[in-house]
């Protein structure tokens, strides 16, 4: 029963760790080393949008719109020019 559930638990992603697993999945997802993730809303179709970091930009994948990483990356360090 115990053994079950630990091979049960193996094939779950880490509970808690959610930052690492996402950058895990991002990476395989995108083929390439992922830093991290943002996600930013679309202003023309209000559509929310995973960007993987670094980026030079994002694409909308709802209409297309091109999203640049200053403006996503805005929020994270809350600095104001
Ligand atoms: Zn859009």
């Amino acid at each position: 029963m115990l053994l079950e559930q630990l091979v049960k638990k193996a094939e779950q992603p880490p509970e808690y760790d959610w930052d690492s697993y996402y950058r895990w999945q991002f990476s395989q997802l995108a083929g390439r080393e992922v830093t991290g993730f943002n996600f930013w809303l679309c202003k023309k179709c209000l559509s929310v949008n995973t960007v993987y970091l670094p980026a030079r930009y994002g694409k909308c994948q709802s209409c297309g719109l091109l999203h640049l990483p200053e403006d996503m990356n805005k929020s994270k360090t809350g600095a104001t020019p």
